[in-house]
């Protein structure tokens, strides 16, 4: 089989390339480095080896031979490994050492260039690496080595003489040197000099200075130091997003966690996936639901409360035809959305999505009565079935689904202690998050300074198991709690 040496980007998940994810979702083994974003290492297949042969702050790393060994030993095994290397393999990341070991020892191997920090992390700060007229070319240099131990490799004096945007990459530890150096080849002190730490990432952060002055600045590693007129340039698309260096918890399941965490992540946040719940088969394996399905046309209207039960009840159906004549109705946005995944349009969406709200936009059964299916998770209210039948209609209420708790490990709970906020889509989600951090004191405790809900029901809950919710949707939508959330973290309010 074949070793793949992968970039995974500069940090920010979205930058893998796409034949990096493809060979990601089809490794055994996958060899990373420390700071792999959890997300990436997601992507590979749940059994997969995960070895992590990064530098650890207090330890050793793995010395790079071993890690050529593990390399070709595993590729020689006949798995399928992929070596997960930060930015590009090939920019200072020593995968040309890797893969000469593996062409030395016969083993198979492809390299999949990555998105390099040296240009990304610029871009994510506003900066671009060169500039038409201006800044004509870009050199990408380390600043690992010692320059004022008289041998070194970088011709710094030189390259002061180049004129182009220098983009230094491990300098932090030597920068005075290195300006000191710079300037003695006659770059000009005031020439624009940035420091960007954690570059793509939610904990982004840039400092603007010169030549002269950015040593003086409190800066630290990982950062990506650009010299030069470019540095002065400052679009402002990425630094601006309102939830930049804040971490928020999502305690959706995993499955329904994405759309969430996406509309963070896209706000500048750094998400914590915590799923409270995991949706399984309902006790009877999904047999009532199947059954009722198979005699959808025989009812009046379909009710589904979650997209979870959308989901459930539309893979059970053959095709859109045998809803012919059968009207859908439910509850919010989302579970219309994952209807619409199978092509069809929900007829009645409430004004607010709650069941309430469900129940008054509802129609009185017909004379001589009517059929209505419900399927929906296997504890839930009966606000709505018995609503339904107070209205007259003949009201089949099947379990499509069941959700359980999972608890949370140490790590996760400590994640959550450090955040900045929590979302809870549902009373579940709330109830489970108490369990899960430990019983109400200890979540009271840990809980984020801010508790966010996507609607009244939910923040009763969550009051009730003794949070302190602090935010509320007004749209009881994804995209209400997102804004909800933006809101209560504006650097204005905390
Ligand atoms: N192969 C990598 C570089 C590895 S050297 C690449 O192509 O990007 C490690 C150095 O890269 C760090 O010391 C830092 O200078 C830079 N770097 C990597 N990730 C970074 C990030 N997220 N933000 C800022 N600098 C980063």
């Amino acid at each position: 089989m074949t070793v793949y040496l992968v970039g995974a980007g500069p940090g920010d998940p979205g930058l893998l390339t796409v034949r990096g994810a493809e060979v990601l979702a089809g490794a055994d083994v996958v060899v990373h480095d420390r700071l792999s974003a959890r997300e990436l290492l997601d992507l590979a297949p749940r059994h997969a080896e995960r070895i992590d042969v990064g530098k650890s702050p207090d330890g050793p790393s793995t010395p790079q031979d071993a890690i050529n060994e593990l390399l070709v030993d595993r590729g020689r095994s006949g798995a399928a490994v992929v070596r997960l290397k930060g930015g590009d393999p090939f920019v200072f990341a020593r995968g040309a050492e890797e893969a000469a070991a593996l062409q030395a020892a016969g083993v198979d191997y492809e390299v999949v260039p990555g998105v390099t920090s040296a240009v990304a992390v610029p871009a994510y700060a506003g900066i671009p690496v060169t500039l038409r007229y201006s800044s004509t070319s870009v050199t990408i240099v380390t600043g690992h080595e010692d320059p004022s131990k008289g041998r070194t490799d970088v011709g710094w004096e030189a390259l002061a003489q180049v004129g182009g945007t220098i983009v230094v990459l491990m300098g932090v530890a030597h920068l005075r040197e290195i300006a000191a150096r710079l300037t003695a080849g006659g770059l000009s002190p005031d020439t624009p000099a940035a420091a960007v730490r954690w570059g793509t990432r939610s904990e982004q952060q840039t400092v603007r200075a010169t030549l002269a002055t950015l040593a003086d600045h409190r800066l630290a590693s990982p950062a990506t130091i650009v010299i030069g007129d470019v540095a002065a340039q400052h679009l402002d698309w990425f630094e601006r997003r309102p939830l930049l260096g804040r971490s928020v918890v999502v305690t959706r399941t995993r499955e329904q966690s994405p759309q969430l965490a996406r509309r963070l992540h896209a706000a500048g946040a750094e998400v914590v996936t915590a799923p409270t719940i995991a949706i399984e088969d309902p006790v009877d394996g999904g047999a009532a639901l199947r059954a009722a399905v198979a005699e959808v046309g025989s009812y009046d209207w379909v009710v589904l409360t979650s997209p979870n039960g959308a989901e459930r009840f539309s893979a059970e159906l053959r095709d859109g035809r045998d809803l012919a004549g059968v009207q859908v109705a439910v509850i919010g946005p989302g579970t219309a959305a994952a209807m619409e995944q199978v092509r069809i349009t929900a007829d009645l969406v409430p004004p607010h999505f709650v069941a309430e709200s469900l129940l008054e936009v509802f129609p009185e059964a017909p004379t001589g009565g009517g059929r209505v299916l419900l399927a929906r998770a296997e504890v839930a209210r009966d606000v709505l079935p018995d609503g339904l039948r107070t209205k007259g209609w003949s009201v089949d209420v099947v379990e499509a689904y069941r959700t359980v708790r999972v608890d949370y490990d140490d790590d996760t709970r400590a994640r959550v202690r450090a955040a900045d906020a929590v979302t809870f889509t549902s009373s579940s989600t709330a109830a489970h998050f108490v369990e899960a951090m430990g019983g109400p004191a200890a979540a009271a405790a840990g809980s984020p300074p801010v508790v966010a809900c996507i609607g009244p029901v939910t923040a009763a809950t969550a009051r009730e198991l003794g949070l302190a919710v602090t935010a509320e949707a007004d749209v009881h939508s994804i995209d209400g709690l997102v804004a909800a959330v933006t809101d209560a973290l504006r650097p204005e309010r905390t």
